[in-house]
This record gives C-alpha cells, structure tokens and sequence, in this order.
C-alpha cells in the first residue's frame, strides 16, 4: 500500500477521536516521503536528528509544514536548529531550556519528555521530577511548555501500556490545573505506531507515527 492508503487507514482508525494531532516521524524516508505525506494531508512533521531536520526542512521550504522536533536534542545543536522548529518534543533538562532561553527569539511551544516507562535506557525526567522541572522553568521566558511527551514501552502489553499513559496524564493534569501562564500544559505526546489507538484512549493529543504510515503492506 502507498504512503497515502496507509495515511487514509490511520485516519479511518482515528474517527472515535477528535481533535488529535497526527505527526508523521520522518526518520525513515527523505524529502521526496515528506512530500508525499504532505499530498496525503500530513501537514505535521517530526524528525528526530539535527542534520537530517535542516536539510529536509530547506528542501521543502515551499510547503506550509509545521515542524516538529522529536529527537533528543544536544545542548551544542540548540543555536544551530532552534530557530527552525515549531514545537520541540524533548525538552528533558534544564540546560537544555536555558540553551534555548540564549538562542531562541520567540517563545517556542515545548513538551517535557518524561520517562513514563520508568525504564533506564530511556530518555527524559523521572515522573517524580517533573512537576519540580516545571517549576525551575518559570523564569525562562523562552519555554512555553504545552504539555508532556513519553514513549512507552516497546510490548505488546496493553494494561503495562495504558498504566504509561495513565501516569503521564495524571502529571499533565497535575500541572495544567496550576494555570500557569508559561506551562499551560494541556497537550499529551504520546502513542506510535504499535500503541497510538491505546494512547488515544487514554487522552493522547498528538500521535507520532512512524512505520505504520510506510509499510509497504498491511
Ligand atoms: C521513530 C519515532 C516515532 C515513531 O515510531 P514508529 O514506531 O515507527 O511509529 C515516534 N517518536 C519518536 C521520538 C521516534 O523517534
């Protein structure tokens, strides 16, 4: 199946649900996937290496593309990148936010990667810190946060999955009741291609979908 039948397959799964955002990960094709993604309706965009986002972002400066950054971003990149992205889904330490508060000119839309899955290998805060990282934030004029990014645990294992989920939105809602102006809060990243449905059960705003969206056959 072409790029376009599997974008209309993931669409039709998502019609119990409104108002979610669909990033495609680009990481495994090049311009010319992002473009026929862009001819399916994915407008969203999620890449995850620095060099990779550049060059595919000026090959395709033409589209009207909203540039997602889902990778882990090195402090020594920030000045070289971060005024190229729209909304950065990594935002996993406080070095990095006053990286960005040097080098960014506008407020730029941010989710808190949180290592949900509580798994060692993992990227992002501990659950436990995440309300006190959002706290260390507020004098940085730079950071908007949005809202929390996780990804889940590489299983099958629905209730393990959607315990994840769970975890992640009982601290997003933790945060969003405080109504604070930096850190609204109100978004979940979260769900891929092997759990995205379970994810939007569980209250996922934005999905990022990677493989789902360019197997050849489903
Ligand atoms: C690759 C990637 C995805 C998409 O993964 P799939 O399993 O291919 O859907 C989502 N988020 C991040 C951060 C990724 O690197």
């Amino acid at each position: 199946m072409s790029i376009n039948d599997n974008v209309n397959h993931v669409k039709a799964t998502l019609t119990p649900f409104s108002g979610i955002t669909l990033i495609a990960a680009s990481k495994y094709v090049d311009a010319s996937g992002i473009q026929a993604l862009f001819d399916a309706g994915v407008t969203h965009i999620g890449e995850n290496r620095v060099e990779a986002f550049l060059e595919k972002k000026a090959q395709l400066s033409h589209l009207p593309i909203t540039w997602h950054f889902i990778g882990t971003l090195q402090s020594k990149k920030v000045k070289h990148v971060i005024n190229e992205i729209d909304v950065l889904h990594s935002l996993d330490r406080l070095r990095l936010a006053e990286e960005i508060e040097k080098h960014r000119r506008d407020p730029l839309p941010c989710f808190i990667e949180v290592n949900a899955s509580e798994e060692p290998s993992k990227h992002g805060l501990a659950l436990d810190d995440v309300e006190a990282f959002v706290d260390a934030l507020a004098p940085l004029k730079k950071i908007h946060v949005i809202g929390l990014m996780t990804l889940a645990q590489a299983t099958e294992d629905e209730t393990l999955l959607r315990e994840t989920f769970k975890k992640l939105r009982a601290i997003k809602d933790n945060i969003e009741q405080k109504q604070l102006s930096y850190a609204p809060c109100h978004y979940l990243s979260m769900g891929m291609s092997n759990d995205y449905l379970i994810a939007s059960e569980e209250g996922a705003t934005h999905i990022r979908l990677g493989s789902i969206l360019f197997k050849e056959e489903m």
